[in-house]
């Protein structure tokens, strides 16, 4: 019984992301995705690694995040259903080519963010787009974005925290308090006495889609190199051995976060399906209707139309035939 929805229309969700990025137009349909904010160093893009499975963001003490980054993780088949165990990365801005070495996707994070907005702490509020493939993760969007901070450093303008918030903003408007799922971090190293059991239950800040306590890697786990797995098993001992959090399971650790994240996107795309139809359907006339009104075309914008054109309604085949077909199975996801 797993999940039909989130499997066969998120990656067709993350095609018509890629699609209207490339088309600069990114705007016009606005697709779910996960955003995290949180002040600098508060454990962010730590997380978001911790949910991948792997090392490959850059992050540390200082601001390491300064381009948001669009991250679509993309389930493939494993090894034992008939597929490969090979996980690797690809760049938007680096089409067709596969980096199977992660430390080689944090390079070109870094590089390419350095491209854009320089070495000296600057931030850009324009993405940077990778894609995940590996049988180890959920079908989900997550963007890793800088962290709010006070005072302007380096190449940073004065106006920096305005300016992060707008960034910010721009990912979480409309409803968020409905959307935001608190996830806490750092709880290995509150002060001795103190948990965040009352915190995780909702009594302090009572959130719709409640909390989730995380335990990521430290800094000296990071200089020794420790993996993604060993913290993972370290999170989950750290919490057995702590009486304070006994009978919360379904609120610890990055496995659960991971589990209720997808569970809100299926939820959220299920709920956004006919209106992303009747907006296709919209746009495809529209974009008929305007190349109708140019005399001549010239080749790029053509095969730009085209493309999309053709991607278009092979989405609404797609969504019909799931409408058709599975709608007993979309709904038990
Ligand atoms: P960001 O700026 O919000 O993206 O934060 P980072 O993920 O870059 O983390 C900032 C620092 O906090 C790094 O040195 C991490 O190792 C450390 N850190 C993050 N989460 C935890 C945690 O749960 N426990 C401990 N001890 N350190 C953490
Ligand atoms: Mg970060």
């Amino acid at each position: 019984k797993a999940a039909p929805l989130g499997s066969s229309v998120i990656p067709i969700v993350n095609k018509l992301q890629d699609i209207f990025a490339q088309l600069g137009s990114q705007s016009s349909i606005e697709l779910p995705q996960v955003a995290v904010v949180g002040s600098q160093s508060s454990g962010k893009s730590s997380v978001l690694e911790a949910l991948v499975g792997r090392d490959f963001l850059p992050r540390g003490n200082d601001i390491c995040t300064r381009r948001p980054l669009v991250l679509q993780l993309l389930q493939t088949k494993s090894k034992a259903n008939g597929g490969s165990d090979d996980e690797w990365g690809e760049f938007l801005h680096l089409p067709n080519n596969r980096i199977y070495d992660f430390t080689e996707i944090r390079r070109e994070i870094e590089a390419e963010t350095n491209r854009l907005v320089g070495e000296n702490k600057g931030v850009s509020d324009k993405q940077i787009r990778l894609k995940i493939f590996s049988p180890n993760v959920l079908d989900i969007t997550l963007v890793d974005l800088p962290g709010i901070t006070k005072v302007p450093v380096g190449d940073q303008p004065t106006d920096i925290e305005a300016r992060i918030r707008t960034m910010i903003l721009s990912y979480i408007k409309q409803p968020s308090c409905h959307r935001t799922i608190g996830v806490i971090t750092k709880l290995d190293i509150m002060d001795r006495g103190t948990d965040a059991r009352n915190l995780l239950l909702g009594k302090v800040v009572p959130l719709r889609l409640g909390y989730v306590g995380v335990v990521n890697r430290c800094q000296e786990d990071i200089v020794l190199n420790r993996s993604v797995k060993e913290a993972l098993s370290a999170e989950e001992k750290f919490f057995r051995s702590r009486p304070a959090y006994h009978g919360l399971a379904d609120r610890l650790g990055i496995p659960q976060l991971a589990k209720k994240l997808n569970q809100i996107l299926v939820q959220h795309i299920k709920v956004l399906l006919p209106d992303l139809k009747s907006r296709i359907s919209n746009a495809l006339v529209a974009t008929a209707k305007e190349h109708q009104s140019y005399g001549e075309i010239t080749e790029s914008t053509a095969g730009q139309g085209a493309l999309l054109l053709n991607f278009l309604s092979k989405y609404c085949e797609a969504y019909s035939s799931l409408l058709d077909g599975k709608s007993e199975e979309m709904s038990t996801s």
